[in-house]
């Protein structure tokens, strides 16, 4: 079971495929959380994706393809995966579907989940994520304990950087001008489906549960 999340930052999909990947037992692949542990490591590839991150802008094409194609590469996906945050544009979509055809992998089933620019701001203001594991908090749906403090690893709560109002805005602009092209390019293909963000976790949970079972 292969399965690409695609739709606009904050809208739900680092939640939903943490619920796929414990139902199915596939990977979740997320780019974004590769290149923040990048960063935070201050590794070469850290070093040079710092400022592009901060600023709300894409990291290239080339490179995230060759980081893609490395973690694809790694044997907890045969069985399957879950794409988080990957494809972006149009050319790395391209360049995925040569990737996939050269590793031999079969077809992947495209999940959009879509909501309102205004409830996508709200939620990622609100959004928190633990500094040392990356557990997702939401100060409304999932507060932090008191000590602000992760339940998890003891890590240290925080806003992401890229999570505060400035830039926020980039990301959503960068979102509709190059990843939104995206859902044509893969409404034309089978394996295609749309749900609503706006829906409670669960029940939209619910909903993409019975379409991942029934292309198993
Ligand atoms: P995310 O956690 O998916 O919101 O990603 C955080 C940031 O990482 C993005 O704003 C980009 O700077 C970078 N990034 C993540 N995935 C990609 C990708 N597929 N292509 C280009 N940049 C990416």
């Amino acid at each position: 079971m292969n399965i690409i999340l695609l739709g606009a930052p904050g809208v739900g999909k680092g939640t939903q495929a943490k619920k796929i990947m414990q139902k199915f037992r596939i990977p979740q692949i997320s780019t974004g959380e590769i290149l923040r542990n990048e960063v935070k490591s201050g590794s070469a590839l850290g070093q040079k994706v710092k400022s592009l991150l901060d600023q709300g802008q894409l990291v290239p094409d080339d490179l995230m393809l060759e980081i893609v194609h490395h973690r694809l590469r790694q044997p907890d996906c045969k069985r399957g995966f879950i794409l988080d945050g990957f494809p972006r544009t149009i050319p790395q979509a391209r360049g995925l579907d040569k990737l996939l055809k050269k590793l031999k992998i079969p077809p992947v089933t495209v999940i959009e989940i879509y909501a309102p620019d205004r409830i996508i701001i709200e939620r990622i203001t609100s959004r928190r994520i633990c500094g040392k594991c990356g557990t997702d908090y939401n100060l409304k749906l999932n507060p932090p304990p008191p000590d602000n403090r992760c339940r998890i690893c003891g890590g240290k709560i925080v806003q992401r950087d890229d999570d505060k109002a400035e830039t926020i805005k980039k990301r959503l602009a960068v979102y509709q001008e190059q990843t939104k092209p995206l859902i044509d390019y893969y409404n034309k293909q089978d394996h295609f489906h749309r749900f609503d963000g706006q829906l409670s976790v669960d029940e939209l949970f619910r909903q993409i549960e019975s379409i991942v079972e029934k292309n198993e």
